[in-house]
């Protein structure tokens, strides 16, 4: 499988997850790359495949999973 540039990885996130911030540098899909959900400031290092596959904050999906119906996160100003 061809790797893909860092260009094509973010635009790719800014597309699947608008409210994950990318803050490590992008190698390749497999190497971890430290990100930063924008709605709940949790951070966190997965894989660039992971993340391209739907995976989101983790700290998000455990409360939705959770308390799916208590509120919605107040969302951060950019
Ligand atoms: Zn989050």
């Amino acid at each position: 499988m061809r790797e893909k540039t860092p260009n094509v990885f973010l635009a790719e996130m800014r597309e699947l997850h608008p409210d994950i911030e990318v803050m490590g540098e992008y190698v390749r899909s497999k190497i971890g790359v430290d990100c930063r959900c924008r709605f709940c400031g949790h951070e966190w290092t997965t894989s660039g495949q992971s993340l391209v596959q739907g995976s989101g904050c983790p700290a998000c999906a455990r409360k939705k999973n959770s308390d799916r119906q208590r509120g919605i996160p107040v969302k951060r100003r950019i």
